[in-house]
């Protein structure tokens, strides 16, 4: 399929990416371009590479990029550190959301709000209003704020916190890695709604092994990984190609 090029603003570009973990190389070549207003869906078997991925992006030091380029807005991103990313609009939906005892989630919340936007930070007062009307999108129960980061919560309330942390932070590059998976339908329902909300305005990249929610969120690209490669992209109906099919008839061309 050929896809005719827009003219939207660029925000990111991956060139023939190499990534290495502790010396074996995990991402051989691989080259996307995201534009703002673009969804794009990124599919593959279990250990094909898609959340290292996601991972490199975002910046985690145990992956090394031994060649290639990835550049965010034009800016070559290995000048940028963790958080630097993340204060220019990254962000990454992790697909195991780690558990910290002790913190509150109103608290993480507020303070990564804080700690994102800086000086235009809201007050206590118009983040709790920002903050309600979020939890009303993704329907979440205001006892929520008062528990534990991800402490005992059920594989929907994480990825939901997910979500919620997303549109507070409103990011210009959202990385979703698997937020989809083990959600009900209400919740993917909902995900998927916070997902479309702030993709007007930015690039969003969907790891997933679902058409379901492709079918919420319509991405204008799918690709398909194999063992570190994007061995096909098409439009949305690679997805339903793919669940009919399997990844079996793609395996030649990788
Ligand atoms: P996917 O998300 O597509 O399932 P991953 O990116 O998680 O794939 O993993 C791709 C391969 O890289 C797997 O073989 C995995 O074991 C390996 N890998 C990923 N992260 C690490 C790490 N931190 N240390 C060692 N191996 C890793
Ligand atoms: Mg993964």
């Amino acid at each position: 399929m050929i896809v005719a090029p827009t003219m939207a603003e660029e925000i990111l570009r991956v060139d023939n990416l190499h990534v290495s973990v502790e010396g074996n190389e995990i991402i051989k070549g691989l080259s996307i371009t995201i534009k703002k207003g673009e969804i794009h869906a990124l599919m593959g078997r279990n250990g094909s590479g898609k959340s290292t991925l996601a991972n490199v992006i975002m910046g985690h030091p145990s992956y090394e990029i031994t060649s290639g380029t990835i550049h965010y807005f034009g800016q070559p991103l290995e000048e940028l550190e963790v958080f630097e990313r993340s204060r220019a609009g990254m962000f990454l939906s992790f697909q195991y959301p780690a558990v910290i005892p002790g913190v509150q989630v109103g608290t993480f919340l507020r303070k990564s709000v804080q700690a994102i936007r800086g000086e235009n930070a809201p007050s206590a007062r118009d983040f709790r209003k920002e903050l309600k009307s979020h939890m009303e999108t993704l329907g979440m129960d205001k006892s929520f704020l008062g528990r534990y980061v991800n402490d005992g919560f059920s594989g929907g309330e994480k990825k939901r916190l997910e979500i919620l942390q997303m549109l507070l932070l409103n990011p210009k590059l959202a990385l979703l890695d698997e937020t989809d998976s083990g959600l009900d339908i209400d919740a993917l329902r909902d995900v998927a709604q916070g997902i479309n909300s702030i993709t007007q305005n930015s690039g969003c990249l969907v790891i997933t092994h679902y058409q379901r929610l492709l079918q919420l969120v319509e991405p204008h690209f799918v690709h398909v990984m194999i063992d570190g490669k994007i061995v096909k992209s098409g439009s949305s109906d690679l997805a339903g190609e793919l669940e009919e099919k399997g990844y079996d008839w793609l395996e030649v061309a990788a």
